[in-house]
């Protein structure tokens, strides 16, 4: 990202810049502020780190992993009840009861047999939380995702036969490309799928994905400063 963001920032400072930064860059797109939302990557950090950023008002999460997320999100929820959290990273089926029931939000149905899986859990479980599908727009072997060619039929065969409420797309570009082409390839899917919510951009590509027509982007590093681990 183009401002400098120094460890020494209080998280209450990084918020607030990263928000003045989507600002300036929804600006300059000519689109306003308010239509990007800011899914605030809180995962690998502990609520200790976490608790700050909420009471500075953000209420929007992403984790990666079920049980890591179970770890703290349950206590932040009762403290913050109207905060909503997404699930931004692959689901196991084996963890789809614990992840319907903890999330607002599933940001990576990336799988037939997982669409299924929430489908049938959200049935059981009377809960009918949105989701976004996530397409695979750089066709990597080790990524998650539907592949392009396949996604219109998926999406249909989400809203139609597993009564899935779609609101849209998500992508993870692939590391070496650039990644405007792969925003507007999403963005193209969900345009004429009738989809309005794209959640595309990091800390390192989110001008280009505010650029692109993003309504969320995700970031970690941008807000809370690096990982320690690497986490896919
Ligand atoms: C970790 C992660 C992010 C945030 O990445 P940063 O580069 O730290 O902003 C966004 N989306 C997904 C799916 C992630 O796993």
């Amino acid at each position: 990202m183009s401002p400098v963001m120094t460890s020494e920032q209080t998280p209450q400072q990084r918020l607030a810049h990263v928000l003045a930064d989507i600002a300036r860059h929804a600006k300059r797109a000519e689109r306003a502020p308010e239509d990007i939302a800011l899914i605030a990557v809180s995962k690998t950090k502990p609520a200790e780190e976490i608790l700050p950023i909420l009471a500075a008002g953000h209420r929007l999460f992403g984790e990666n992993r079920v049980q890591k997320a179970q770890e703290k999100w349950p206590a932040l929820k009762q403290q913050y009840p109207n905060l909503k959290l997404c699930l931004i990273g692959p689901l196991q089926s084996n963890k789809t009861r614990e992840a319907v029931r903890l999330f607002d939000r599933i940001d990576s149905i990336d799988r037939p047999k997982i669409a299924r899986a929430v489908s049938r859990v959200m049935a059981e479980e009377n809960r009918n939380i949105p989701v976004l599908i996530q397409v695979n727009t750089g066709a990597e072997p080790q990524k998650s995702g539907i592949l392009p060619e396949h996604a219109d039929a998926f999406i249909e065969e989400c809203r139609e036969d597993l009564n899935l409420n779609v609101i849209g797309l998500q992508c993870i570009p692939p590391l070496d490309d650039h990644a405007a082409p792969h925003f507007a390839l999403l963005s193209q899917i969900a345009r004429r799928n009738g989809l309005r919510e794209l959640s595309m951009g990091m800390s390192a590509d989110y001008p280009a994905g505010i650029a692109m027509g993003a309504t969320m982007i995700r970031l970690g590093t941008a807000l809370f400063g690096a990982r320690a681990k690497p986490q896919s």
